[in-house]
C-alpha cells in the first residue's frame, strides 16, 4: 500500500524549503512507520539548507522528532502499533568497532548527512536528512531508529530529547563529566546551548556563564539557570576571568560551530582547563592555535557527538527525569508552528531569536 504524505522539501541547493506531497517508500523487514507529532527546528537544519554542510537533493529536513508507530515490519520486536517514540539519528548498529568498543555514538554505519528513501510524486528519489526526514506527517526508518518513550511523556519534550537535549546533556554527563562545583562558560544559547547550560547546573556547577551574541537571550539563559549572562565581545576571555578569580573557567562548552568561537571557548578555560566542542561547523573554516599555547596552556580540546551517549539507555532514562520534574524542558520552546513554518523559523534563529520551534503535527 502506498502513503502519500506532506513533508518539508529543499528541491535544490540554495533554494527555499516548501511542503509538497511525497510518496513514502513501502514498510520493509525490520522498518517502522510513525506519525510524527512534534519536531524540533535543528541549527544543523539550518546547515542543509545554508551552505554550511552540502547534502544531496531533492531533501526532507529534520531530524529531532517524535512520534507514533502506525506500521511494524516483519522482525520487528522494539515496538508495534501504537508505540510512542522518540527518533534517534544516529542508530548505533552494535557491531561494528566503534559500537563493540563503547562509543556507539560513533558508529560507522551513522552520522550520515542523508539517506535515499521515498520519491517525489514524479518520480525522483528524496533523500532525508541524517537517515530521517523528519519535518514529513510520516516517516519510514529502521527499527533501531526509534526510542520507545512512556506514552505520559509529551510529544514535543520526546521530540527535543533526540536531539538537544540529549546532546547538551551527554556533552556535560559523558564527555566533559562537569563535576560539583565547576566553573562553566557555555558559547552559543540555542536549544543545545541552553541544554548544556541546564546540564551543567544540575551537575553542580558552581558558576555557568552563558555567552550569545543576541542579549535578547538572557531570560533564556537565567530560566535554564545560567548564573552569569554576558554578550559576546572582543573583550570576552577578560570578562569570563573576572567572574573566575582570575583563572579562566575550568570548563568552555562551544555550541555554534565556528572556529571563531572555538578560539573564544579555548581562551575562556584556565590553564589545564577543558573545552568542549558542540557545534557542527564548515569543513574549511580552520582553527588557529599556536603551538606554544596548546603546550604551555595544557587544555584539553575536544569534541561531542550526540552527547557521547547511546541513545538507547540515555533518551529513556531523561524521559524519567522530564517526567519526575527533575529535567524541565518548558523554557526550550519558544515557539510552535506549522510544516509550513519552519522557513521563518530559520530566520528567527539566523537573528538570534528564541531558543527551539518546535512543528506540531
Ligand atoms: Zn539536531
Ligand atoms: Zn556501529
Amino acid at each position: 500500500m502506498t502513503s502519500y504524505i506532506k513533508a518539508l522539501v529543499v528541491r535544490e541547493a540554495g533554494t527555499a524549503p516548501a511542503v509538497e506531497e511525497l510518496r513514502l517508500p513501502e514498510i520493509g523487514p525490520g522498518q517502522v512507520r510513525v506519525r510524527i507529532r512534534a519536531a524540533g527546528v535543528c541549527h544543523s537544519d539550518l546547515s542543509m539548507v545554508n551552505g554550511t554542510l552540502s547534502p544531496p537533493h531533492p531533501l526532507v529536513l529534520g531530524h529531532e522528532a517524535a512520534g507514533e508507530v502506525v506500521e511494524a515490519g516483519t522482525g520487528v520486536t522494539r515496538v508495534r502499533a501504537g508505540s510512542h517514540v522518540a527518533l534517534n539519528w544516529s542508530p548505533p548498529c552494535r557491531e561494528c568497532w566503534f559500537c563493540t568498543h563503547g562509543e556507539p555514538w560513533l558508529c560507522s554505519t551513522a552520522n550520515v548527512a542523508a539517506l535515499e528513501n521515498g520519491s517525489t510524486l514524479d518520480g525522483a528519489p528524496v533523500h532525508v536528512t541524517l537517515g530521517l526526514g523528519a519535518f514529513a506527517e510520516q516517516v519510514v526508518v529502521p527499527e533501531r531508529a526509534v526510542i520507545p518513550v512512556p506514552d505520559e511523556l509529551a510529544w514535543e519534550s520526546a521530540a527535543l530529547l533526540g536531539c538537544a537535549v540529549l546532546t547538551g546533556t551527554g556533552a556535560v554527563r559523558n564527555t566533559a563529566r562537569v563535576a560539583e562545583g565547576d566553573s562553566v562558560v557555555v558559547i552559543g544559547l540555542g536549544g543545545v546551548g541552553l541544554s548544556v547550560v541546564a546540564a551543567a547546573r544540575a551537575a553542580g556547577a558552581a558558576t555557568v556563564i552563558a555567552v550569545d551574541v543576541s542579549e535578547a537571550k538572557k531570560a533564556l539563559a537565567e530560566a535554564a539557570g545560567a548564573t552569569d549572562f554576558v554578550v559576546s565581545s572582543e573583550n570576552l576571555s577578560k570578562d569570563i576571568r573576572s567572574r573566575t578569580d582570575r583563572l579562566g573557567a575550568d570548563h568552555a562548552f562551544e555550541c555554534v560551530g565556528r572556529a571563531a568561537t572555538i578560539r573564544a571557548a579555548w581562551r575562556a578555560t584556565r590553564r589545564g582547563g577543558q573545552v568542549t566542542v558542540v557545534g557542527m561547523g564548515r569543513a574549511d573554516d580552520m582553527v588557529e592555535l599556536s603551538a606554544l599555547d596548546i603546550f604551555s596552556s595544557a587544555r584539553t580540546l575536544r569534541a561531542s557527538v550526540y552527547g557521547s551517549s547511546d541513545p538507547d539507555v540515555e533518551v529513556p532514562a531523561l524521559a524519567q527525569d522530564v517526567l519526575s520534574g527533575a529535567l524541565k524542558l518548558d523554557h526550550l520552546i519558544t515557539d510552535r508552528i506549522p510544516l509550513a513554518g519552519v522557513p521563518a523559523a530559520f530566520e528567527r534563529m539566523a537573528r538570534g531569536e528564541g531558543a527551539r520551534s518546535v512543528v506540531v503535527f
